[in-house]
């Protein structure tokens, strides 16, 4: 990639991880890569989808229609300063790009420009689309956006994710749903006068004592976790009136985590009703498990092993080294992608490197890994597909301080060129040859087995952000 895109792709990065906004909140981040869009002549609409951090840009006319999917949330309580190997967050605040989405989105947004580059340079048919998905953690971002169409008129999304390794996603992920459970009780003395009190704080111990039984006669790949979100107050001498569960409710595929919810919700009734108490229930999110496209991700890993892994110097070595001491190597051995080809050259270079420079090779499959992503909502909608880039050391994965900290770094910035290039490639290919689109929509044909993609979200249900 020429030297000034990818200067100005590293001030974008750098500003997104110093807003560092969480779900529906990345007004500056949003507008940020709006004005930026704009500059290298996309056409931009925003808000979408009753979103007003959402955005897509155009570019373009005609067939294909390739989609870049771009994430630029960050997450509550993954603060830290840049570049510093010890956990040190920042006094001003709390939130931090600890699953690298301002790399996320920066690098689809280079993939998008590469790709407009190519159309323009060569005058072909082709239409781009990038697609600024806010909220992927906790808000479904996405999948407002495929209920509201946006992905209806492309032929492929094409998107990636920051990591520790290089490699082509596949398999799926779980789809989930996430409720709230308020119970609403009486309150009253709970020594003059418990007999008249009905505590909904008792409903939320029995629902999640329920649950737990519960968990016994589920799948082993289906996940209920939970978090009282409020306790009914601090005082034991009152009985507590109001109190409130937030569950999260994970399995294999949309129709499945649906009849879970609904054995969840039954548990929840059954504790207002031990407790005399009454429940709400209040549906927050839900997210489809993803659709693998293997013919998508021959695609990409053909483009993948023509570009080639980043060269890293002494420097970048160094860096990564420290960042990888910080966590334990028996951990680091023991949290390896799935239907990794040749496991023990990955291990080995886990044990010998600082980081992942090798393209770490996978066979196809469809399993489904434990998480979720609203990526999984677009893949119901037409073919996608994803690819990890290393963005930092071996070590720490998602989520942790660590992959704040190194969120700034040379490093990252070459994962999310490489993933800008790679993507790019492959929607070259794909323009070049419409029989892999034809061959990827056959796919998705076969896969979806004449279903068609409903939105776990109810219809009544926008985009918020409940406190
Ligand atoms: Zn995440
Ligand atoms: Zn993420």
């Amino acid at each position: 990639m020429r030297k000034d895109y990818q200067d100005k792709l590293y001030a974008l990065l750098c500003d997104i991880w110093g807003y560092s906004e969480t779900m529906f909140e990345e007004h500056k981040s949003c507008a940020r890569m709006v004005e930026f869009l704009k500059e290298e002549g996309f056409e931009v609409q925003t808000p979408v989808a009753d979103m007003d951090t959402a955005y897509v840009g155009v570019y373009g006319s005609g067939k294909p229609v390739i989609c870049f999917l771009a994430e630029y949330d960050a997450l509550h309580g993954m603060s830290q300063e840049a570049d510093i190997c010890k956990y040190s967050p920042l006094e001003e605040r709390e939130q931090g790009h600890g699953c690298g989405h301002h790399l996320l989105g920066t690098g689809a947004i280079g993939a998008a420009m590469l790709y407009k580059d190519y159309l323009q340079e060569n005058g072909i048919s082709g239409t781009v689309k990038i697609v600024g998905c806010p909220a992927e953690e906790g808000g479904s971002g996405k999948a407002y956006l495929a209920r509201a169409g946006f992905f209806d008129d492309a032929d492929v999304a094409l998107t990636w994710h920051p990591d520790n390794f290089h490699m082509v996603t596949t398999g799926s992920s779980q789809a989930c749903i996430q409720a709230f459970f308020d119970f609403h009780g009486v309150s009253s003395h709970a020594a003059a006068a418990p007999h008249l009190g009905r505590s909904a704080l008792d409903a939320v111990e029995i629902m999640d004592v329920g649950a737990n039984y519960l968990r016994e006669h589920i799948e082993p790949t289906e996940r209920l976790h939970y978090a009282i979100v409020k306790t009914g107050g601090e005082s034991p001498n009152v009985v507590q009136a109001e109190a409130r569960v937030k569950y999260l409710i994970r399995s294999t595929s949309a129709k499945k985590v649906k009849a879970l919810y609904e054995r969840v919700c039954d548990v929840a009734r059954g504790a207002a009703m031990i407790t005399g108490t009454t429940v709400d229930i209040i549906f927050d999110e839900g997210l489809y498990d993803t659709l693998p496209n293997f013919a998508l991700e021959d695609v990409l890993k053909e483009s993948f092993l023509k570009i080639g892994i980043p060269e890293y110097t002494a420097e970048e070595r160094a860096y990564a080294k420290a960042f990888k001491e910080s966590f334990p190597l028996e951990n680091a051995l023991n949290n390896v992608p799935g239907a990794v080809i040749d496991i023990m050259a990955l291990k080995d270079n886990i044990e010998e490197s600082e980081l992942c420079d090798i393209f770490v090779d996978r066979i196809h499959y469809e399993a489904c890994e434990p998480g979720s992503t609203d990526v999984g909502d677009v893949s119901w909608v037409l073919p996608t597909a994803q690819i990890s880039t290393a963005c930092y050391s071996h070590g720490a994965g998602a989520h942790s301080w660590q992959w704040t900290g190194q969120g700034k770094s040379s490093i990252a910035l070459k994962g999310a060129v490489l993933a800008a290039e790679v993507l790019a490639d492959a929607a070259k290919s794909l323009t070049e040859k419409p029989e892999l689109i034809e061959k990827a929509k056959a796919e998705f044909a076969k896969r979806m087995r004449g279903q068609k993609y409903e939105c776990l979200i109810p219809a009544d249900v926008k985009p918020h952000i409940y406190s």
